[in-house]
């Protein structure tokens, strides 16, 4: 029998394009795959996701969906993140029991062959649950920064030293000492999203949080989306809690490569994108690039949750236009505050906006992203520091500016400056002023060069992790043996 691994993201384009990913490299290892997604990004997936339509036609490589709860026309946006997460946890839990126990119970010659290992986000704690109840083995995947992670895992410690909470207004620069292994540079502004808000530790959303971090111990392995050479430190702090701990990225080179390897005779000269689209790429972008000087050009987009004022907006335009530079700028339809229905684009934009953008910019609702970064042209990334654009960026050796917005974020942002000095650091501003300069500094300023040697130094250390034998592939073996086992009921 093939083992048959069930691979279940949270439905956010990040969560879902690394965990894509992970599910093709299994199946290209061997294995029979069930992709379960909720209806909502099931139906966007099949409009927009070349990978999918790709994926969906391969023998053992099933899609599959159930409802995350919400009405149809609701919008998914960061702002509605707690209704999205409160939902499947409440609505989609029994639904979920009942989509294992049809896999369960259905006949061996069906045609679906019997899930034998799960890996779940590490989100949704009440999946790994159901799924232990029936015996299945669950491998947790955290798609955010490994030293989010950690900081997580800190909490009691930051409580405990009596360096969180602190109250509103407090000094955001202040620095903080618990949480092991960042003693020397992490500061309250650094901390993740919801404990900067949160004014007191009977807050909800920390206890939510904690038990969701800490429910990644429960499992048979935890698996992170990052490489050795990057987050070395933080990793042998999380191996004190989660000694299985698999360290398989750059996942989506990780792919490129074994695509690469397996496929190059049938499927040469293929560009579609591996990714899980939940909006339509735009690729007249890459022309436009083509016709630019090499590493002249500042990528921008906010990814996929961000949503920003019309007053932010027009801040970052000016600042843009302003700095001289060239740009390519992703304006998602529903990136402006308020629009989600469509309609993103501010109503009027001034003469001298239209002017510079047309002059040096590009505009489009959603690139596709990797394939701009490893563009020669790009030299320096303006982004919300998500984790799957800080590890895209880092490794096509692209100097990021971070203008972090929520959950992950902010930590992110510190290591990127602070630790790799692959960036700059814009922390809560944007005003256009602070935009301009920022942007020339990290194109064209003293530190360009820097910033460009030290992220080609880390694109490097990438390389080296993926090649044969070096730590991300042997770890993926190591990931690969385990999964086999479990067809053998031995996991
Ligand atoms: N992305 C893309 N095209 C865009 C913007 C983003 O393909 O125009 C992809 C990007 O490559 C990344 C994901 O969307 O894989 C965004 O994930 P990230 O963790 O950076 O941020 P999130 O959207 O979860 O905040």
């Amino acid at each position: 029998m093939v083992a048959h691994v069930l691979v279940f993201p949270f439905p956010a384009q990040g969560h879902l394009n690394s965990m894509l990913k992970l599910a093709e490299l299994l199946y290209l290892s061997g294995f029979h795959i069930t992709f379960l997604t909720t209806e909502y990004d099931h139906h966007r997936l099949c409009l927009h996701s070349p990978a999918h339509s790709r994926l969906s036609r391969l023998p053992g490589f099933w899609f599959r969906s159930i409802s995350d709860g919400l009405p149809d026309q609701q919008p998914r946006s960061a702002s509605r993140l707690i209704e999205l997460y409160n939902s499947l946890t409440h609505n989609s839990s029994s639904l979920f029991r009942d989509f294992l126990n049809s896999n369960l119970s259905q006949s061996q010659d069906a045609g679906w062959s019997r899930i034998t290992c799960l890996v779940v986000d590490g989100v949704m704690p009440f999946a790994m649950d159901a799924a232990t109840d029936l015996g299945i083995p669950t491998i947790t995947f955290r798609t955010s920064s490994p030293c989010s992670i950690w900081t997580y895992f800190c909490l009691p410690k930051l409580v405990e030293a009596g360096e969180y909470p602190f109250p509103e207004g407090a000094d955001l620069d202040e620095r903080v000492y618990a949480v092991s292994g960042m003693e020397s540079f992490l500061r309250r502004r650094d901390l993740p999203s919801c404990f900067r808000e949160a004014r007191d530790v009977s807050d909800p959303r920390l206890d939510v949080v904690y038990m969701v971090t800490v429910s990644t111990t429960r499992a048979k392995g935890f698996i992170l989306n990052t490489f050795e050479a990057m987050d070395s430190t933080v990793l042998s702090h999380i191996r004190t809690v989660c000694p299985t701990t698999y360290v398989i990225g750059p996942l989506h080179c990780m792919l490129q490569n074994m695509r690469s390897r397996m496929l190059s005779n049938t499927q040469s000269g293929e560009t579609s994108s591996n990714s899980a689209n939940l909006w339509q790429e735009d690729r007249s972008c890459l022309p436009w690039l083509d016709k630019q000087p090499k590493g002249s050009v500042l990528y921008v987009s906010f990814g996929s949750f961000t949503v920003i004022t019309n007053e932010d907006l027009m801040e970052f335009w000016h600042g843009l236009v302003n700095s001289g530079q060239r740009f390519l700028w992703v304006i998602r339809p529903d990136l402006v505050n308020g629009v989600e229905d469509g309609e993103g684009q501010p109503t009027s934009v001034p003469p001298e906006l239209e002017a510079g953008t047309s002059e040096r910019g590009y505009l489009v609702a959603w690139a596709p992203q990797e394939e701009v970064l490893a563009h020669p042209s790009i030299g320096c990334f303006l982004t919300h520091s998500g984790w799957n654009s800080s590890l895209e960026s880092a490794v096509s050796g692209v100097p990021m500016i971070c203008w972090p917005f929520f959950a992950d974020q902010h930590t992110t942002s510190r290591f990127v400056s602070e630790v790799w000095k692959i960036g700059l650091d814009m922390k809560d501003k944007h005003g256009r002023e602070i935009v301009e300069t920022i942007v020339r500094d990290a194109m064209e300023g003293e530190s360009a060069q820097e910033l460009r040697r030290s992220a080609a130094a880390m694109a490097e250390k990438a390389r080296e992790s993926i090649a044969e034998g070096g730590s991300s592939y042997l770890d993926f073996q190591t990931l690969v043996r385990y999964i086999k086992s479990t067809d053998q009921g031995d996991g």
